[in-house]
């Protein structure tokens, strides 16, 4: 089959986690987290240990419910954990999410990770180029540069010509081409993606994800998708299932997919 993520790709790429530093890019210690509905409480992490390597692409498997999304929130710091941290070491020294305030998580985020979501997440009202210029003007970044910066990644993911469309013209292929520009645009440490094919088709699907193995990996950037294609399954450095609220790190390929 001639997949845009075979793995002759995989063998001739440089694999990430020996590309990257090596060093953890986040720390996962203890973290648990138990939702509370009423009288009801349902544990979905449980002290969760787990390092995440600078450069490296991870799978996050596990059925639907297992608590996916909800780590994604953990590590964005968009949800607090009821105990445990993350810890990112950046440039800057180390930053500990869970001792942050709302708005220092939000800023944090706005400057660190870049997201993709299963139904693209674009704004309607919007053009794709006004898009990508949002998470720059966010980081207080407008002006001629942050337009060449834009117009660098539409280019990127070959959508150049399509600046000044709003994003209901565009097919999902398309959109979610968009999304992955724009959750590079501000040069995060770490890149986020749930489901990011669940709603393309197969082979529209296999083009956006080699796109995105691409991308993230001529930039060395730290991805975390939570997807159940099997042909990232492939591709990925590492291959981690979550199960019974724990994160179980699969060796084996085979039996990640079972
Ligand atoms: P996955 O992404 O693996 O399908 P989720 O992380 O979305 O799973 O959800 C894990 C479990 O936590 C599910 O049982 C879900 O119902 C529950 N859950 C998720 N978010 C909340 C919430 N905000 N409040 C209460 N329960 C939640
Ligand atoms: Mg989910």
């Amino acid at each position: 089959m001639n997949s845009p993520l075979s793995r002759e790709e995989k063998a001739a790429g440089p694999n990430r986690s020996q590309a990257g530093s090596g060093r953890a890019l986040i720390a996962l210690r203890d973290l648990t987290k138990v939702y509370q509905e009423g009288e009801r409480l349902q544990p979905v992490l449980r002290q969760v240990n787990l390092s995440i390597h600078s450069g490296e692409f991870a799978v996050l498997l596990g059925r639907s419910g297992s608590g996916k999304s909800t780590l994604l929130n953990m590590l964005s710091g968009i949800d607090l954990p009821t105990s445990g941290e993350v810890v990112f070491s950046t440039d800057r020294g180390e930053v500990n999410l869970t001792r942050l305030s709302e708005r220092e998580r939000t800023l944090f985020r706005r400057v660190h990770i870049g997201f993709i979501f299963q139904f693209f997440n674009l704004i309607p009202t919007l053009s794709v180029e006004e898009n990508l210029l949002l998470p720059l003007e966010l980081n207080g970044r407008t002006g001629p540069p942050a337009r060449d910066r834009a117009r660098g990644l539409l280019e990127a993911v070959g959508l150049a010509d399509r600046a000044r469309s709003f994003p209901d013209r565009l097919s999902g292929g398309e959109q979610q081409r968009v999304a992955i520009a724009r959750a590079l645009v501000h040069d995060p440490l770490l890149l986020l993606a749930d489901e990011p094919t669940g709603n393309l088709d197969l082979e529209t699907g296999q083009r956006v994800l080699g796109l995105l193995d691409r991308l993230t990996r001529q930039r060395g950037k730290t991805l975390i998708m939570v997807t159940h294609s099997p042909e990232v399954i492939g591709v990925a450095d590492r291959l981690l299932r979550l199960h019974a609220g724990q994160v179980v790190v699969c060796d084996d390929p085979a039996e990640a997919s079972g």
